[in-house]
Order: structure tokens, then sequence, then C-alpha cells
């Protein structure tokens, strides 16, 4: 593990900018949303992209799912009450059964034809090797959101 201080923030700004494309090419539209300050976390940066790739991508897949309706993926990072750094990843998909809101990080859960099921269970495994959790929800307007939360590097 090659473990680095880095800001959350900027993290999202380097995802967004790979994501960029493949977003365009879907009919995507990508905003951001950022914590005013900086969030420094200690982890493996590149585990960490990964980890927001991962579910940035089952986003566009459960967008590209639905015909007609305004394709939104939305990335927002704040501070958390218990003072923690949250990035939140939510899109305008189909959402998941409430049924399955814990099933979907199992290896080897998946509803797509070619689908490898390994993308969330690798995420969580990721997240909370750095002392970090991982949650899913549906959104009411519809759609579903992810929340990686990692501890603050430091606080202040
Ligand atoms: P895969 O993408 O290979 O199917 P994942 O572990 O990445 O495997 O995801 C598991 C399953 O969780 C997906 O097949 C899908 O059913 C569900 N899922 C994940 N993200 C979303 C999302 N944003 N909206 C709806 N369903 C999702
Ligand atoms: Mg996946």
């Amino acid at each position: 593990i090659d473990w680095q201080e880095f800001d959350l923030n900027e993290l999202t700004t380097t995802a967004i900018k790979i994501l960029q494309a493949e977003a365009m090419r879907r009919g995507v539209v990508v905003s951001t949303s950022r914590a005013p300050g900086a969030l420094p976390v200690r982890a493996d940066k590149v585990h960490v992209q990964q980890v927001v790739l991962n579910i940035a991508t089952n986003a566009m897949d459960a967008m590209l799912e639905v015909a007609g309706r305004e394709r939104k993926l939305t990335l927002e990072t704040r501070l958390t009450k218990d003072a923690k750094a949250e990035l939140s990843i939510s899109d305008s998909g189909h959402g998941i059964p409430d049924d399955k809101l814990a099933t979907i990080f199992e290896p080897f859960y998946t509803t797509k034809a070619s689908g490898t099921g390994l993308g969330l269970s690798i995420a969580r495994t990721i997240v909370e090797t750095y002392g970090g959790r991982i949650l899913a929800s549906n959104r009411s307007e519809g759609g579903a959101v992810f929340r990686v939360v990692l501890p603050l590097a430091r606080t202040g």
C-alpha cells in the first residue's frame, strides 16, 4: 500500500476528468459540489480512485438501462457532522431494490448479462482497509446514491 495524504476534493476532480468522455458518450451530465475546505484523508490514492470509478461506472450502467429520463451523475463531497470526509456519488438510474441494498456488496452478485459482480465487493474491501465505510441507498427522486466515508487525516 502506498499511503499518502491527499485531498478528497482533488481526487474528485481527477475522477471527473477520467469519467467525462465516457459520460458524454452515454449522454450523462456530470455535476459536482465540493466541500468548501480541503478534506485530507490517508490512503492509497489509486485505490480510492478505483473505488470512485467502480461506483460511477455502475451508476452510468444503471442510467443507460433507463430510457427517457435525464441522465445525471453527481459527485459531492462534504465534511460529515462527526468530522469525516464523505464523497457521495448519485445517479438518476433505476435504483436498487430495497431488499438488495446489502446483497449488492457480496462478491459475484450481478444483475448484468456480462457483469462480474466484483466491483462493489472490491470497493467495500478497499474502503474498509482505510478505516472507512461505504453505504448504498435509494433517492426519493429515483436513482441510487453511494456514500464513501473516510476518516480525516487530521482535524482543523
Ligand atoms: P457488476 O457491475 O459487475 O454487476 P458490481 O459489484 O459493481 O458488479 O455491482 C453489483 C450489482 O449492484 C449490479 O449488477 C447492479 O445490480 C447493482 N448496482 C450497483 N450500482 C448500482 C446503481 N448505481 N444503480 C442500480 N443498481 C446498482
Ligand atoms: Mg460494477
